[in-house]
């Protein structure tokens, strides 16, 4: 049996042909799938009941199971859900006063073990599927209150991005196709710790916004923390980003993860001017989250200021992300899709 929302609208428009049904079946089931979220094939009401029996024999619509919600004072809402492998990942529901931002995991887990991240100690499992990644979409979708919309969406949860390249660029589509969710490619952010030919790829397939987490300004700093480093070094990196296409007022999003005396010195806020220089970009200063067992420490909020002001002095957008979520570990690098020891320490009412 396959999954019917594993199909980008031109896989659909092969599949149906192959059934040797007329297109606009493709148009029909697609609008089902991603707009009217149809759960099931027989959902599908305005579709010839023959047509659906005849689906059911090798389809299925499968999705995600949220298994559970957890709101942080600050409105930021973290979500659990179940895959059907018994997987588990996280999706964040971001809201700010002019947007409201759903954060996807596109792995289960991450294979890059990036040392101040909850999600990259937790090992790798799998890529997730374009039915799983849209799955993200609509169970938030289907969270919402009266009124409620998504306006962004940020591929920056559990998984590095460019390493399901191909899922992801498909999801891209759907997220962009005016027929799928229909979302502007302004409205849409691929985070990624620094996979130089993903990041060749995405500038000719895709006219999405680029975050890149660099998070050090030394080749052994960096290969210390993120250990990618070593396949793809900053120069490489850099030469990436000065030729990344930027179109219309896009510009690259430079995340930098505060860690004490580790990557921010004031020599390292000089180093970090001189390197961006010549990139269209802004700069993200985001406070480390602590995890249980993390090996590093915040930066003092003087550090952090007296580190901004130098790229601010340089002529550089700064702005400092703040931790949304932080007290329900739903910040940054904080996802890690499992709840079993946290969630043993909670009420019952608030446990999963
Ligand atoms: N794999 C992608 C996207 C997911 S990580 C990437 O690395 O970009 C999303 C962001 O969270 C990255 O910028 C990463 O540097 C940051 N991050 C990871 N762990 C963190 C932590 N403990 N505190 C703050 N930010 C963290
Ligand atoms: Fe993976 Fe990103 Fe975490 Fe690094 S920071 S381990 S790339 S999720």
């Amino acid at each position: 049996m396959k999954n019917l929302r594993d199909f980008t609208h031109p896989e659909l428009v092969g599949l149906m042909a192959a059934m040797g049904e007329k297109p606009y079946r493709a148009e029909q089931v697609y609008n089902w799938l991603f707009h009217r979220r149809a759960d099931r094939i027989d959902a599908m009401t305005d579709i010839a009941k023959s047509f659906r029996e005849r689906l059911k024999k090798d389809f299925y619509i499968g999705g995600i199971k949220i298994l559970g919600v957890k709101k942080s004072s600050d409105g930021t809402g973290k979500f659990l859900s179940l895959l059907e492998d018994g997987s588990k990942i996280e999706s964040v529901l971001i809201p700010e006063t002019d947007r409201l931002t759903l954060c996807v995991s596109t792995q289960a887990g991450c294979a890059l073990g990036c040392r101040f991240c909850m999600t990259g100690a937790s090992g790798f499992t799998r890529d997730l599927t374009l039915a799983e990644l849209a799955g993200e979409v609509i169970a938030a979708i289907s969270m919402l209150d009266e009124g409620e919309r998504i306006t962004n969406v940020v591929l920056m949860g559990m998984g590095e991005p460019l390493a399901n390249y191909g899922n992801v660029l498909r999801f891209i589509n759907v997220l962009t196709d005016g027929k799928g969710f229909g979302f502007s490619h302004n409205r849409i952010t691929v985070s990624t710790a620094g996979l130089v030919p993903g990041i060749r790829r995405l500038g000719i397939d895709a006219n999405v916004n680029l975050a890149v987490s660099l998070n050090a300004t030394t080749d052994g700093t960096r290969s210390r923390i993120m250990p990618i480093n070593r396949k793809y070094p900053m120069d490489d990196l850099i030469g990436a980003l000065k030729s990344y296409p930027l179109h219309g007022k896009k510009n690259i999003t430079i995340e930098y993860v505060l860690l004490k005396d580790v990557n921010d010195t004031l020599e390292d806020a000089r180093r970090l001017t001189r390197l961006l220089k010549g990139i269209r970009c802004k700069i993200n200063l985001i406070p480390f989250n602590p995890f249980p067992g993390a090996a590093y420490e915040r930066s003092s909020d003087e550090r952090a200021a007296a580190f901004g002001k130098v790229l601010l002095d340089g002529g550089y957008n700064v702005f400092t992300r703040q931790s949304k979520g932080a007290d329900i570990l739903a910040a940054c690098g904080q996802l890690r899709g499992r709840y079993e020891e946290e969630a043993s320490k909670e009420k019952p009412d608030d446990a999963f």
